[in-house]
C-alpha cells in the first residue's frame, strides 16, 4: 500500500453510493481526495437494490450507466402495484434520456462508483477505519485519524471531511451534527434472492399490515423482500427469518408466495429490524455528511440510494462552489427535495393506511420523484463548468463572477423548476399585494371567461423564474435587472408548471448576463415567454471563501 498523503482537500468517509459517488464528482473536478471504507471493496451490504429514475438519470449522466448494463443488471420496463387483488402496472416512460429502470446489486453498483472515482484520481482505501476526527482549538474539523491496519492510526488534515458512513455515522456523532426532524414510523424486513421468477419488471404488493415486492437484479436473481410493521419484526421473523418470509409473501399475494417457493433460493434470508428516519444538519466548521449519514428514510419506498447520489451532486457542487452559503443551500435543497419522499415514506412505513390512501401515497411519492429528477438533470455540471478549488484559487482576482457563490456559468447552460400551483399561492400573492381579481377567485365567472377556470396571477408564475435565477443559474445572489415578458397563456389554479431559463450571454466587465426565460404547462405549452437580464451579487468575501 502506498503512502498516504499528509494533506487532502477532502477525506470522504464511506465508499458506497454516498461517498464514492462525491468522490468521484470532487475528484472529476480536480479536488485531491481521500476515500476510505472499513469495508473490503466489492462487498455486498444490506439492500434491496431498486433505483428511482433521478439514481438511473445520476448514473448515466456521469458515464457510468453502460458500466452498470455491461455487468448484467437487467433493464426493468415496467413497475406493477399490487392492492390485494387490482394491479396498475406502469410501463417507465422514456424521459430525460432514462429508458428503463435498474436495480444492480450493491457489489456492482458500489464498486463501479468506486472505480470512476479512482480513475478520476481519487485516493481509494479499503479496509481503512477512521476512528476519529481531528479538530483546531476552535472546535473545526481539520482532518481524520486513519487507521490502515499498522499500530496506530495516522494523522490527515484536510480542508473538508465528508461522512458517508452511512445511518450510524461517526463523521455526525464527533462533529456534533444535530437530528432536528425524526420519522414517527418504521418498518421491518426481510428478503432473499430467487432464481427463476418472470422477468417482467418490478412488483410492488400491498396488503392490510403487509407489503412485498420483487425486484430483478444482477445473475437472473430476483430480490424478493417483505415488509411487516417495526414492531411485529420479532413475532414475524425471529428463530426462523425463512419461514417469516414465506408467511408474509402469502398474506401479501399467494401466486407470489407460491412462485417463490417454486423458485429457487440463493443464500440465507436476511432481516432488517427497522430503524427510524432522520434529517441531520449535513455541514459544518470543517465538515459535511452525504447519504444515510445525513438523511435516512425508511427503505420500504426505495429510495436511499437514489438520494444518496443526489445528494452526492448536491454536496459536491457547494463544495466545488465553496463558502458557507454554498453548503447552506446543499442542505436547503437537500431538504426541499426530501421532506415530501420522508412524509410519504414514513406514512407508508407506518402500515397505517388502506389499500386506497396507500394509492394516494404512491401518487404523492411519484410527484416527489418527477420534480427531483427535473431538479438533477438542471444540476448535473460536467466537469469542465466549474472551477476546483485549486481553480478557485488561481482565478483572477479582478474577475467579477469570482465572488459569486455560483460563479461564471457557461453560455448555453439551462435550470429549470417545476411545481404545482394552488389556491394557496393565489390567497398568499392577494396578501402580498392586495390582488383579488374574480378570475382567481370567482369559480363561476372564470369558467364562463376565456380561460375557462381560475387562474393564478401572473406574478405567480413567472415568481418561480425568481426562484429559478436566484438558486439554480446565475444562482444565489442573481436579481433581475430588467424582463420581457409575453404572457401567452393564462396557468390554471392546480396547475404543474415548469420554469426554465437558459444562459445566452455573460458579460466579463461586470455579473450580468442576458437569460431566456420560458415558463410551460404541464403539455408543454408555453405560458410565459421572453428574456431576462439579471446581476448576481458578489457575495462571497474576499480570498478564499469556503
Ligand atoms: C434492508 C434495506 C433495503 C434497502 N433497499 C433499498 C432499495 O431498494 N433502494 C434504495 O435506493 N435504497 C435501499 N436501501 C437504502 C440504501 O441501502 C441506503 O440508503 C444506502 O446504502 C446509503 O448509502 P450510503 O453510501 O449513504 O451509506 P452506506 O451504504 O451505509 O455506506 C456507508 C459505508 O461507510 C463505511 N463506514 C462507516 N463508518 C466508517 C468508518 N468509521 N471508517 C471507515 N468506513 C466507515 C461502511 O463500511 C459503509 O461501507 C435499503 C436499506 C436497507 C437497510
Amino acid at each position: 500500500m502506498t503512502a498516504l498523503s499528509s494533506h487532502y482537500d477532502v477525506v470522504v468517509v464511506g465508499a458506497r453510493c454516498a461517498g464514492a459517488a462525491t468522490a468521484f464528482l470532487l475528484a472529476r473536478a480536480g479536488a485531491k481526495v481521500l476515500v476510505v471504507d472499513r469495508q473490503a471493496r466489492g462487498s455486498d451490504t444490506m439492500s434491496t437494490h431498486a433505483l428511482m429514475r433521478a439514481g438511473v438519470f445520476q448514473l448515466q449522466q456521469w458515464g457510468l450507466l453502460p458500466n452498470i448494463v455491461a455487468q448484467g443488471t437487467p433493464k426493468i420496463a415496467s413497475t406493477t402495484f399490487h392492492y390485494g387483488a387490482d394491479a396498475v402496472r406502469v410501463a417507465i416512460k422514456p424521459e430525460r434520456g432514462v429508458e428503463h429502470l435498474y436495480a444492480p446489486r450493491r457489489t456492482v453498483l458500489d464498486a463501479i462508483l468506486v472505480d470512476a472515482a479512482e480513475a478520476a484520481g481519487a485516493d481509494v482505501r479499503h479496509g481503512v477505519v477512521v476512528p476519529g476526527l481531528r479538530f483546531d482549538s476552535s472546535g473545526r474539523v481539520v482532518g481524520a485519524w486513519v487507521n490502515t491496519g499498522g499500530e496506530h492510526p495516522i494523522a490527515v488534515s484536510a480542508d473538508l471531511v465528508i461522512g458517508a458512513d452511512g445511518r450510524q455515522s461517526l463523521v455526525a456523532k464527533l462533529a456534533g451534527a444535530e437530528t432536528y426532524l425524526e420519522s414517527r414510523s418504521a418498518s421491518a424486513c426481510a428478503y432473499g434472492y430467487v432464481e427463476g421468477l418472470p422477468d417482467d419488471g418490478l412488483h410492488w404488493y400491498f396488503e392490510r399490515g403487509a407489503a412485498a415486492g420483487t425486484i430483478p437484479t444482477n445473475a437472473n436473481q430476483h430480490c424478493v423482500f417483505v415488509g411487516v410493521p417495526q414492531d411485529q419484526f420479532a413475532s414475524t421473523f425471529r428463530g426462523d427469518v425463512a419461514r417469516g418470509f414465506a408467511t408474509v409473501l402469502g398474506r401479501c399475494d399467494r401466486d407470489l408466495a407460491r412462485a417463490v417457493a417454486d423458485a429457487r433460493l440463493v443464500g440465507a434470508v436476511r432481516g432488517f429490524p427497522g430503524a427510524r428516519g432522520f434529517f441531520r444538519q449535513p455541514h459544518g466548521q470543517g465538515w459535511a455528511l452525504v447519504g444515510d449519514a445525513g438523511y435516512f428514510k425508511d427503505p420500504l419506498t426505495a429510495h436511499g440510494m437514489t438520494d444518496a447520489l443526489r445528494d452526492a451532486e448536491l454536496l459536491a457542487r457547494a463544495v466545488l462552489a465553496g463558502g458557507a452559503p454554498a453548503m447552506a443551500a446543499y442542505q436547503e435543497e437537500r431538504d426541499s427535495l426530501s421532506l415530501p419522499l420522508f412524509e410519504a415514506t414514513d406514512a407508508v412505513a407506518s402500515f397505517d393506511w388502506t389499500l386506497d390512501t396507500v394509492k394516494t401515497l404512491h401518487t404523492q411519492l411519484s410527484s416527489a420523484m418527477k420534480i427531483e429528477t427535473a431538479r438533477l438533470s438542471h444540476l448535473t455540471l460536467p466537469s469542465n463548468q466549474r472551477p476546483t478549488p485549486m481553480e478557485n484559487d488561481m482565478t483572477p482576482s479582478d474577475s467579477p463572477w469570482t465572488r459569486t457563490i455560483a460563479g461564471r456559468p457557461a453560455i448555453g447552460a439551462t435550470a429549470e423548476r417545476v411545481r404545482q400551483t394552488s389556491m394557496r399561492d393565489v390567497e398568499m400573492f392577494t396578501a402580498m399585494t392586495g390582488d383579488r381579481n374574480p378570475v382567481h377567485y370567482d369559480a363561476e365567472l372564470a369558467q364562463k371567461s376565456p380561460f375557462g377556470a381560475l387562474i393564478v396571477q401572473g406574478g405567480v408564475t413567472t415568481g418561480l423564474l425568481n426562484a429559478v435565477v436566484a438558486e439554480d443559474l446565475p444562482g444565489p445572489g442573481t436579481v433581475f435587472l430588467e424582463t420581457a415578458w409575453k404572457f401567452v397563456k393564462a396557468v390554471r389554479v392546480g396547475e404543474t408548471i415548469h420554469a426554465s431559463v437558459k444562459v445566452e450571454q455573460v458579460r466579463e466587465d461586470k455579473p450580468i448576463c442576458r437569460i431566456e426565460t420560458i415558463v410551460r404547462n404541464a403539455m408543454g405549452e408555453p405560458c410565459v415567454v421572453g428574456t431576462a437580464t439579471t446581476y448576481t451579487m458578489p457575495l462571497l468575501a474576499e480570498g478564499k471563501a469556503a
